[in-house]
């Protein structure tokens, strides 16, 4: 499943495997496969130890491309890619050179010395070429890219990189931004290693981790700000591991949609949602709305929402009580079959909340396309709010828009009774917060429920 897995030269840092689409390499950039790029690396290396000098790699990676090839067809991804190249040949500059390197991923050389700050200020520029949208027959595409940059300095005499290595230094940084979120660079450094040694491992383990059990539900309650009184319950993945103990979906979930294998664990996440829901109404607790988040990945899948639909109808549950929390990100490219899955959604009676909400991409323009039931005002607005003039004026508008527009609203990651008193002087009905309760197990979801309340 996973395009970077495996061949004899590049263990698993390398590239290949899912289909490029029909545009040429070298019609994109330098060369026209990445062995030609690989080959004039190593000339370049053996060049700059020559000279006492130093290089740096940078591999870029396009997010969603395999999306936008999949929504709306290779023909418009190649379209796009020519453009995105365009741009990138603006910032090349003598003995610079780069070369499509996977299907979503442009590796580039800058033989700029060993000054890391050069290099900083390169990846800077490069970002900067995604600032502003790209228009591909009418579809109007915000591109996110990351950086994973390694740097070789001959002066350094530990160090006799060679072109491998440095590939695979900067594809541990690279791993190091998906982890860390969209639109960043990261040098390679050492520590980064055993970092992205491990996840890798993880990577390994996850297949085994569905079938023995290794992952649990926790949920978190959605309360009324005024009352206390529980709304809805939010269900929150956890992969207990074996030999690193709890792992947090921050570190798991991006290779899982990185591989495909979020599908099959979303698609088991909604039936236990559904099992442990059923079995509290069989236990005599009234019926409560619960969140479940579902990545953009999952909405790939075959047969999606009659998939859901049937887990639904299983368990004998009522749709109106499912919450499905999507991101921005999923519905900012209007993508005709994404908003028609939603829609089916909305019709069945299951309620749409935008996740993290403020922090994706900033047009509003999705809000004219379909009616988002509700909007989660991130975290970070919230826990700056009270002191923070920007997050303030971000946190009041986002509450004044969700209640012109008849949207409900919840406020996230609510800590202490300042950002509480915040909130309430602005109206904003509804949150969740360690202030009212943490994720807790599935098997003490019962004592909450019994309370209906969070004091
Ligand atoms: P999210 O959906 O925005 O979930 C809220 C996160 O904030 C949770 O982190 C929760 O534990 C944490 N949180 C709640 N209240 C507070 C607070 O007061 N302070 C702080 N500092 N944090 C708080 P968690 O459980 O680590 O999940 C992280 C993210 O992983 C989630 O963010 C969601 O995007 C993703 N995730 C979790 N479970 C699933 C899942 O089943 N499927 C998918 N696709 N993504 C999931
Ligand atoms: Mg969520
Ligand atoms: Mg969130």
């Amino acid at each position: 499943m996973n395009s970077k897995q495996g061949t004899k030269n590049h263990n698993y840092y390398s590239k290949q495997g899912s289909p490029l689409g029909t545009i040429p390499s070298d019609e994109l950039s330098n060369f026209s496969d990445w062995q030609d790029f690989d080959q004039r690396l190593a000339q370049e290396i053996i060049l700059t130890k020559e000279k006492g000098q130093g290089l740096g790699l940078m591999l870029l990676d396009i997010e969603r491309l395999k999306y936008i090839n999949g929504y709306l067809g290779y023909e418009l991804g190649d379209q796009l890619l020519s453009q995105i190249s365009q741009r990138l040949q603006s910032i090349m500059t003598d003995r610079s050179f780069f070369c499509r390197y996977s299907s979503d991923q442009f590796a580039f050389v800058f033989p700029l010395g060993d000054q890391l700050h050069i290099y900083e200020k390169k990846a800077k520029d490069i970002l900067k070429l995604f600032e502003s949208p790209f228009i591909v027959e009418n579809n109007i595409l915000d591109i996110s890219v990351m950086l994973g940059i390694s740097v070789y300095c001959s002066l350094n005499p530990q160090e006799s990189l060679e072109v491998e290595e440095l590939i695979k230094f900067a594809h541990i940084a690279l791993l190091r931004c998906k982890s860390l979120g969209k639109k960043r660079y990261q040098f390679y450094s050492p520590e980064l290693d055993q970092k992205s040694h491990n996840l890798f491992l993880l990577r390994n383990d996850m297949h085994k981790a569905l079938a023995e059990g290794q992952f649990q539900l926790y949920y978190q309650p959605l309360v009324d700000l005024y009352t206390n009184e529980i709304l809805a319950l939010e269900a929150l993945l956890r992969w207990e591991h074996p030999r690193y103990g709890m792992i947090s979906p921050g570190d798991f979930i991006p290779i899982m949609e990185e591989t495909g294998f979020i599908k099959k664990v979303g698609k088991w996440v909604l039936g236990e949602v559904c099992r442990h829901h059923r079995q509290w109404l069989n236990e005599g607790f009234p019926p409560t709305k619960i969140s479940v988040n579902f990545s953009s990945v999952q909405f790939t899948e075959d047969h999606f929402v009659e998939n859901i639909q049937e887990i639904l109808n299983s368990n004998q549950l009522d749709p109106r009580y499912l919450i499905i929390e999507i991101t921005e990100n999923l519905i900012m490219d209007n993508d005709r079959k994404v908003i028609e899955d939603i829609q089916r959604l909305q019709e069945m009676g299951i309620m749409i909340a935008v996740d993290d909400f403020g922090t994706g991409y900033s047009s509003l323009s999705y809000l004219d396309s379909f009616k988002v039931d509700v909007i989660k005002i991130d975290s970070s607005f919230i826990q700056k709010a009270p002191t923070n003039k920007t997050s303030a004026i971000i946190t009041r508008s986002i509450i004044t828009l969700a209640h012109e527009l008849g949207i409900k609203l919840v406020a996230e990651g609510i800590e202490t009774p300042e950002q509480l008193a915040y909130l309430q002087m602005f109206n904003c009905y509804a949150g969740q917060g360690f202030l009212f309760s943490k994720p807790v197990p599935q098997q003490e979801v019962k004592v909450i429920l019994a309370r209906n309340e969070c004091s």
